[in-house]
């Protein structure tokens, strides 16, 4: 007896070591399975063919996974290093709070949660095993905490102010401007008072819903795909208040005609693709790609199987023109899905993004525009002014 004590005793003493050293390791490799990386003398050799590109991306999940972004790390896409050396001056991080079991179909109901046993494998503070608001607020803290780590190489934008230094921009030498945002609406339990803690808390964008309707309006892949509900309604009024700004992807068609035809600001799609070229419900139609660019909005093109039908870098060239060729290059932008899953390119081969889009004929004003500029105009438009 006493011996199978001391056995059971060693048994929880291993399984704790498990989980207090080796767990948090594997949980992003396990969760999201991405490639190795090139190596430095590789990127040197890769360097962008445009002096002084101002890169911006609208959509990285980064902050899901134990490692701080400050660190270099070999894991996933993307940390401060990896993101400034590929040039890039401004990164939209997305915070992802919930996941239903199913992301693949068609009609996904709310059914089981992909994030709670990431947040008890990587030890999350205990308030966000079960509360959709404590997750954006520690993903949040996390971005605040690089911010802090990072020897002023990373700046959390909040006004339109913050990115005035923007005008003097030089990769290598500024530091990488940071926009939090949140992907689907559940961060506000559904209560619209909520909404203005978490803008409080640093957020500057959000969806209104994820994989599956929500109380505020209908997913592309939900199971009824509805509109706007009045709570929706109201929602978006307060958003366009606070200055909030509004993020169609993952939204029904019908929810999507409805927050333009509501909306006093313009909206962007921080990372879709065109149905025209890709047919699936998470995609936009020519129509729907055209009212929001009429409004003032930005397309961004994801780099995923799901937004581009393809994995390679022609398919996401392919989309990209597509849209400036309906819409003008000043409505197209990148919304890569960073540290999900693996995509058609990495932050290191973004000049090769860059080389393939000057080969497609486009002018080095438009390839400017497409890789970075239009995200910081857009930004520089529709964040709130300090002070208010
Ligand atoms: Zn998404």
């Amino acid at each position: 007896m006493k011996k199978f004590l001391y056995f059971l005793a060693g048994m929880i003493v291993v399984f704790w070591m498990l989980y207090l050293v080796v767990l948090p390791l594997n949980v992003e490799k396990y969760f999201s399975p991405v490639e190795a990386l090139p190596s430095e003398e590789w990127l040197i050799a890769k360097r962008h063919p445009l002096s002084n590109l101002f890169v911006s991306d609208m959509h990285a999940d980064t902050l899901l996974w134990h490692r701080s972004i400050a660190e270099k790390s070999e894991l996933g896409h993307a940390d401060i290093h990896r993101l400034r050396s590929a040039s890039m001056g401004l990164q939209v991080f997305m915070s992802v709070i919930e996941a239903p079991k199913d992301v693949e179909s068609d009609s996904i109901a709310q059914e089981g949660d992909q994030i709670t046993p990431i947040t008890i494998l990587d030890k999350w503070p205990a308030t966000t095993f079960d509360s959709y608001k404590q997750r954006a607020l520690y993903q949040a803290s996390k971005l605040y905490k690089a911010e802090v780590n990072s020897n002023g190489k990373l700046k959390v934008v909040l006004n339109r102010e913050d990115l005035g230094a923007s005008e003097s921009w030089e990769a290598y030498q500024s530091p990488l401007f940071a926009i939090l945002g949140l992907e689907g609406a559940h961060a506000t339990e559904f209560d619209i008072a909520n909404l203005d803690i978490l803008f409080e808390a640093g957020y500057r964008s959000m969806e209104l819903a994820h994989y599956s309707d929500t109380p505020f309006a209908g997913s592309s892949s939900g199971m009824v795909k509805y509109g706007l509900t009045k709570n929706g309604e109201k929602l978006i009024q307060r958003m366009n208040e606070i200055g909030m700004i509004i993020d169609v992807a993952h939204l029904s068609q019908k929810a999507i005609i409805d927050v333009l035809e509501l909306t006093s600001k313009p909206v962007y799609s921080s990372h879709t693709g065109v149905f025209s070229k890709c047919p699936k419900a998470r995609n936009l139609s020519d129509d729907l790609i055209k009212q929001i660019a009429e409004q003032g909005g930005i397309i961004g093109i994801g780099f995923f199987k799901d937004a581009i039908c393809g994995e390679l870098l022609s398919d996401l060239v392919e989309s990209i023109v597509f849209v400036r060729d309906l819409v003008g290059a000043q409505h197209v932008a990148l919304g890569s899905g960073w540290d999900v899953a693996p995509l058609a390119i990495t932050p290191q081969q973004l000049p090769d993004l860059t080389r393939a889009l000057l080969k497609q004929g486009l002018s080095e004003q438009e390839v400017r525009m497409i890789m970075g500029d239009n995200v910081l105009r857009f930004f520089l438009n529709n964040l709130p002014a300090k002070g208010t």
